[in-house]
């Protein structure tokens, strides 16, 4: 599959454009195509190298652009032998596979940033979602722009995220997951731009022209994540599942080979999905009060 971005990256073997300003500073990894055809970071990271030219707006510190997923990437799939943001435990039964490999290439580059920013977004229509990884301060939520901050989501997937792998070996890294919305989505992509542009000035590798504005947060707490144990799966609480339905305590929420699911407690659903593999994530289960 031929896009516009190779080019970009064509000459670097690691799939990764660091730019560097003269001030020595703190370390910013953004990294776009952690599942390789969610090219919505591909556009921010196109924005930033050819239309910001951050090369020569950058007054402190490092920023790598890193192509996660890079193989993937390559041949326009989400995935090439697993999900390269499941596999960070590095168990033994991903050992052979390209992400495992992949997965060492960049490690370091991860966990000796300072910031992190994983840069996601859907095939479907879908409204944005921030997910903090561990505890984050409000400014850098704020930085972005959707209303749902989604606590503790990443503790619920089935395998070690590429984000809290980093924080784990790096505590003090502060690293954020954005589900920016729709792919070829052109207001997706256009906030994309503006949230990392606030990013890159409140932090100060950037001239700060710009206030933080915060804007309304909802915060959503998950509680438990329903994983498939069977390919055969049929949601029952609603003809058309999607994310931000409410589900009352007592429901049948969705029937897993002879098994039905029901919610012990009332519950808004975040990304249910039926399953490509055993054990995938087919909804996240949240509440709205404290945790
Ligand atoms: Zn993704």
């Amino acid at each position: 599959m031929e896009n516009k971005y190779k080019k970009i990256f064509n000459t670097n073997k690691l799939g990764m454009l660091t730019i560097k300003a003269k001030n020595p500073g703190k370390v910013l990894t953004i990294v776009a195509c952690t599942h390789g055809d969610e090219i919505y970071g591909m556009e921010i990271f196109d924005y930033l190298i050819n239309e910001f030219i951050l090369e020569k707006k950058i007054i402190s510190g490092t920023i790598n652009l890193l192509i996660g997923n890079k193989e993937a990437y390559l041949k326009g799939k989400k995935i090439v032998d697993f999900d390269f943001n499941r596999i960070w435990g590095f168990e033994d039964k991903y050992k052979g596979s390209y992400e495992y490999k992949r997965a060492n290439e960049i490690k370091e580059i991860l966990y000796k940033s300072d910031y992190l920013i994983d840069l996601h977004s859907t095939t479907l229509k879908s409204i944005p979602m921030i997910i903090p990884v561990g505890k984050q301060d409000d400014n850098l939520i704020d930085c972005f722009s959707g209303t749902y901050v989604l606590k503790n989501l990443i503790e619920f997937l089935n395998g070690v995220a590429l984000a809290k792998y980093a924080k784990l070996k790096n505590p003090n890294l502060k690293a954020i997951v954005i589900e920016a919305g729709q792919n070829n989505d052109p207001k997706t992509i256009e906030d994309g731009k503006q949230n990392i542009i606030k990013f890159l000035g409140y932090y100060g590798f950037i001239q700060n022209n710009t206030n933080i504005i915060k804007t309304k947060k909802i915060y959503l707490y998950a509680k438990k994540c329903i994983h498939a144990k069977t390919m055969n799966v049929k949601f029952l609480y609603s003809e058309s599942p999607q994310s931000f339905q409410k589900i009352k305590k007592g429901t049948d929420i969705l029937q897993d080979g002879e098994n039905v699911v029901k919610a012990d407690k009332d519950y808004i659903i975040i990304m249910p999905t039926t399953p490509r593999y055993i054990g995938e994530e087919l909804g996240y289960l949240c509440e709205s009060e404290s945790e």
